[in-house]
């Protein structure tokens, strides 16, 4: 069985061929036009899909060696995302099915980022059920209690900025470039991430807020580049190691409240922020000193790609849970849903 997938939620423009659960190819068009904004620019992200998509999907197939006459359905991105980013995959994935006459399969992005974990990859062990999955990425932070494919609940979110989000702003506050989460690791493992304190937010439960955070980190820069101009320039280690530091605590507290909750110590890690250096080497320790089993799959499957929408498509099509033409592209667009 051949299966296309098509991602296009946010401001990467992605294609992949399945084959069951391997992945045959899995092609990423990165938007280099929001860096100079600072930020995903929505209006640029549709556009830029719009012209990335037929190379993209044309790239996919050659690399994979499959004509499209050989695929069996499509599966594409239906939501969460940018209403606009969305609306250019969906509709080609409607406009491609129905001109193949193959089935089409909606997928959640959300689900899919979880999902990614079974996609086949030498020496990659997929964790049993139930597990839990923490969703770390630019858009999202979700602890989910995953208790097969499709059966699976949110047990807590952020109420605000996203992991990827405190990472990114932190950085700008600093001078870093977009995206900063990457920088921010790198200068951390050179710091000492208790030379700075900042305050962890009191959220109730499994939820998570990391606005306050920035609100600190600024506060705490004015008051210090007012006495020494250069004092982010001086310190930009250990600022950093702190920073990561406070925002690790945040989220390993919460894992660890979730695993107290539910008694499942199978802990699968997804979105960009897993290949943050920092929260390996936590997770790395809560296998030894907690008995957690942890997962973390590869890197080209944690961001943003077509392959994780494929292997979701791949368990849909056995499930020959299908959608019709009439299926909208959906912005917000809840886990089980
Ligand atoms: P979503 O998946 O929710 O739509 P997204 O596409 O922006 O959002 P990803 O591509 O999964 O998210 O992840 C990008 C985020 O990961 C950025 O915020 C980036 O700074 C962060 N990130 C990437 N590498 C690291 C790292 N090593 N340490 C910290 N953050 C990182
Ligand atoms: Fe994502």
């Amino acid at each position: 069985r051949y299966i296309l997938a098509i991602e296009s939620s946010c401001d990467d423009t992605s294609a992949a061929v399945m084959c069951n659960t391997k992945v045959l190819s899995n092609v990423v068009a990165t938007q280099e036009i929001h860096k100079q904004y600072g930020g995903v620019v929505p209006e640029l992200a549709s556009r830029a899909h719009q012209q990335n998509i037929v190379p993209v999907v044309h790239q996919a197939l050659a690399k994979a060696n499959i004509d499209k006459k050989q695929l069996s359905a499509i599966a594409f991105t239906r939501g969460p995302g940018l209403m606009g980013s969305l609306l250019v995959g969906t509709s080609f994935a409607k406009s491609l099915a129905l001109g193949l006459n193959i089935p089409l399969i909606e997928v959640n992005h959300m689900e899919a980022h979880i999902l990614a974990h079974f996609i086949e990859d030498e020496g990659k062990e997929a964790p049993d059920f139930p597990f839990l999955a923490l969703t770390i990425s630019g858009g999202h932070t979700q602890i989910v209690k995953v208790d097969h494919y499709f059966n699976m609940q949110v047990l807590g979110e952020t109420l605000d900025d996203a992991v990827g989000e405190a990472f990114d702003k932190s950085a700008k506050l600093m001078g870093l470039p977009y995206p900063g989460g990457p920088l921010v690791d790198k200068y951390a493992q050179q710091g000492n991430a208790k030379a700075f304190k900042f305050p962890k937010p009191k959220v109730d439960g499994l939820n998570f807020s990391f606005s306050g955070l920035k609100t600190s980190i600024l506060y705490f820069l004015k008051r210090e580049t007012e006495k020494n101009p250069d004092f982010v320039s001086q310190n930009i280690n250990d600022i950093c190691a702190s920073v990561q530091h406070t925002i690790l605590e945040i989220l390993m507290e919460k894992l660890k409240m979730a695993v107290e909750q539910t008694g499942i110590k199978q802990i699968a890690i997804g979105g960009g922020v897993a290949a943050n250096s920092g929260i390996r080497g936590k997770l790395k320790q809560a296998e030894a000193d907690l008995g957690w089993k942890t997962y973390i799959p590869k890197f080209e499957y944690c961001t943003d790609n077509a392959a994780m929408i494929g292997i979701v498509g791949y368990l849909k099509y056995q499930a020959e849970n299908f959608t019709d033409q009439s299926v909208a592209a959906k912005a917000r667009y809840a886990i089980g849903s």
